[in-house]
Formats: structure tokens, C-alpha cells, sequence
């Protein structure tokens, strides 16, 4: 998405991690440090001496997926798309539309408060074992309730997820408490944006990364609409759908400055409408 909006005259390098990028840091001397820009997911946490550098910018949600999701517009578009033959008038699927997106968003930062938890344990499978000893990423269809929670739009508890995960992923009575007992941790912790704990405005930009959030709305959306939609079509819809003005993304904005600073044009505004 955001090579969109990068001069043709910049070379773009693609890597793989943030921790690869990071780490190449120190590998760089000053001349070739003063010439590059390094842009990178937060993917929930990214050490404080590495925010302060005028030279990394960092996703202003979880990752550029989720950004993009979020803040381009393009969202709205791609789910109106799908429901709208669901609806006789505009209005109404507007408004369903609505719903939908904050119940997705809600859920899957729900989820990712659960999955975060998980992760931290090491060993604990977040991945689902299918025959041939293959593994797949869990989806929100393998959790029981969750055809329940999308007919209800409601959004199920932490707690709840976590048990459902549980199940699915046949973990051990021990490993269940520690995720419960991490996730309440999480949950407690108190948002800096907002001064409140367990703060449902960051949930998504902490928790959810994009490829979570586009496999839920894609779930959900099949759920709902009918026919199966796949993860990679409504990413791409949303990706198509998505446009930044200058100043709506931190993310290139940050790359604007930081040319100017260094003398590049890095940011073509002529591509932004
Ligand atoms: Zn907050």
C-alpha cells in the first residue's frame, strides 16, 4: 500500500521482519544511515530507543496492514461492496456497514489480547494441527460460538476467547490459567493515549494485526453474506478501496518530513487525492 505513494525516484527494499531491519542497523555506517529510512510494523511493542530516531518510522497500529485498514477508507467501501444487495435502501446498509466494521475491529482486538497471551508461553500452539502433521493459523470459524457472535454482532469476553482457543488447540489446565492470568494482565494495562485501562479505542491498534483482521472480516463476512470470501479478496478490496490525504497517515507524513530533511522527495504527492 504504501510503495503507492513513494517517488519513483526512491528505492524501495523489502525485509522481512522488524527485527532484521533493526538489527541491521548496526551494520551501517554513517553515511549509508543518513541516506536510508527504515519504515516498520510495531507489532505491539518496539523498544523506546528505537522511537525516538528520526530515521525508523514505525506503523501507527500494529502493523501497515492495519493502518491501511483503519485509516484509508478503503474498509468501508470493500464491506458496502458485499452487504449492500442485502439491503433496499442505502441508508440501511450504511448503517449495517457500520456494525459490521466495529464488531470485526472489536473482535479481532479481543483476540489478539487472547493470542498475545498465548504467544508469550513458550510452546503453547496457536496453530491447529490437521492431518499429516500439518499446521494451519486457527480461524474465527474453528473457535464454537463464533457463527453466535456474528449473528448477535456482540463481541464475547477475553476470557471467553481464550477458552474457546483452549479448546480448539487442546491446551492443558495449566497453560489455560497462565493465558487467563497474562491476558487479565494486558487488559489491565493502562492506555497512555487515553488514561484508561482495558481502553476498547486501542484494542485494535494494539492487538490486531492486519492479517487477523482480515481473516476475521473475511470469516464474518462469508458468515453473513452467504458465499465464501476469502482473506486475500478482502484485503485486496480494502487495499483498492484505500486512499491517504498528506496528513490522515502518520506514516507518510513522517517519511515527507524526514526527506525534506535529508534532501529527498521521498512522499509523491501528486499520487495523493
Ligand atoms: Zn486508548
Amino acid at each position: 500500500m504504501i510503495v503507492r505513494y513513494i517517488d519513483p525516484s526512491v528505492r524501495v527494499v523489502p525485509a522481512h521482519g522488524k527485527d532484521i531491519i533493526l538489527g541491521s542497523l548496526d551494520h551501517l555506517n554513517a553515511r549509508e544511515l543518513a541516506s536510508c529510512t527504515f519504515v516498520v510494523d510495531c507489532d505491539g511493542e518496539v523498544e523506546s530507543k528505537w522511537r525516538t530516531r528520526e530515521d525508523i518510522v514505525i506503523s501507527q497500529h500494529r502493523d501497515l496492514d492495519i493502518d491501511t485498514a483503519v485509516l484509508g477508507g478503503g474498509l468501508r467501501h470493500a464491506v458496502l461492496d458485499y452487504v449492500g444487495p442485502m439491503f433496499e435502501s442505502r441508508r440501511e446498509s450504511e448503517v449495517f456497514t457500520a456494525r459490521l466494521i466495529d464488531f470485526a475491529m472489536g473482535l479481532s482486538g479481543t483476540f489478539g489480547v487472547a493470542a498475545d497471551a498465548a504467544r508469550s508461553i513458550p510452546d503453547l500452539p496457536l496453530r491447529l494441527s490437521v492431518t499429516d502433521g500439518h499446521r494451519r493459523k486457527i480461524e474465527l470459524s474453528d473457535l464454537t460460538s463464533s457463527s453466535r457472535w456474528v449473528s448477535d454482532l456482540s463481541i464475547p469476553s477475553v476470557a471467553t476467547i481464550i477458552d474457546e482457543l483452549a479448546d480448539a488447540l487442546s491446551w492443558n489446565k495449566d497453560n489455560i490459567t497462565k493465558v487467563h492470568q497474562i491476558a487479565a494482565l494486558g487488559e489491565s494495562k493502562m492506555c497512555r493515549m487515553h488514561h484508561k485501562t482495558g481502553c476498547d479505542k486501542c484494542m485494535i491498534r494494539r492487538y490486531s494485526g492486519g492479517h487477523t483482521f482480515h481473516s476475521f472480516l473475511a470469516s464474518i463476512l462469508t458468515l453473513v453474506v452467504g458465499t465464501s470470501i476469502s482473506e486475500q479478496e478482502i484485503a485486496r478490496s480494502i487495499r483498492v478501496g484505500s486512499s491517504f490525504a498528506s496528513e490522515e497517515w502518520d506514516v507518510l507524513k513522517r517519511l515527507h518530513l524526514r526527506g525534506i530533511h535529508i534532501g529527498l522527495k521521498y512522499v509523491d504527492f501528486g499520487t495523493l487525492n
